[in-house]
């Protein structure tokens, strides 16, 4: 079964073995070198993310806390030439799924790779938790089950992917108020003291895709000059 997978790896050989192996697997695989292209990337929906702890611009694992703090639970499996328990630990308690120390043997991180996806895919077919209350938001023609993961727009559905749910609720729960990028950043992506707010612009462009009858006239996910955006319900 064929899975989409970003790979972050800064040493070019490496990465390039790597992906071959996966690619050989069936995967698709995307491959970035910087913690920042990383945070750019992640969000599109990947099925596992294999991160390098060290890398230029980026610690991995702060990248995995960030990832787990924005409520993004794609499996990570982490990859680091510190093969020493107190950093397995702190790999794993930054949320890492799983973690293989380098250097390893390519058949090892293939039988890891297939294990984490399996994994994900029994959740996934796990019974949910009963719901809650109508967890649910309506504005214009957009109504959104947040407790059901699911989205529709003028009665047709949209997939969303978990980030962009995050950062939906974030804003639907404070309509009206000018949230400022970085505080986005911050809250939604855990991401603190970054000015990589590119990120933000870029989901908001998404939000404004699936929710706006006109993306370039938005009335719901507004800009405020020098500041961020605001939500407005009734735009
Ligand atoms: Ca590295």
């Amino acid at each position: 079964m064929s899975h989409r997978i970003l790979l972050v790896e800064d040493e070019e050989h490496l990465a390039r073995v790597i992906r071959m192996n996966l690619q050989l697997d069936g995967h698709v695989v995307r491959h970035v070198a910087t913690g920042a292209a990383a945070r750019g990337a992640l969000g599109d929906g990947f099925d596992l993310v294999l991160l390098d702890v060290m890398l230029p611009d980026a610690d991995g694992m702060e990248l995995c806390r960030g990832m787990r703090g924005a409520g993004d639970f794609t499996p990570v499996l982490m990859l680091t030439a510190l093969d020493q328990t107190p950093d397995r630990v702190a790999g794993l308690d930054a949320g890492a799924d799983d973690y293989l120390p380098k250097p390893f043997e390519l058949a090892e991180m293939r039988a890891r790779v297939a294990a984490l996806l399996r994994r994900a895919r029994w959740l996934e077919s796990s019974p949910p938790s009963p719901p809650k209350a109508d967890d649910a938001a309506r504005f214009g023609e957009a109504e959104i089950h947040f407790d059901r993961h699911e989205a529709s727009m003028a009665g047709e559905p949209v997939s969303l992917t978990a980030l962009e749910l995050d950062l939906l609720r974030y804003f639907v729960e404070r309509p009206g108020r000018a949230l400022a990028r970085e505080q986005l950043l911050e809250d939604v992506w855990g991401v603190a003291g970054s000015n990589t707010t590119r990120t933000v612009d870029n989901f908001v462009m998404r939000l404004r895709r699936h929710f706006e009858p006109e993306p370039g006239q938005p009335r719901h996910f507004v800009s405020v000059r020098g500041v961020g955006y605001k939500f407005v319900a009734d735009g």
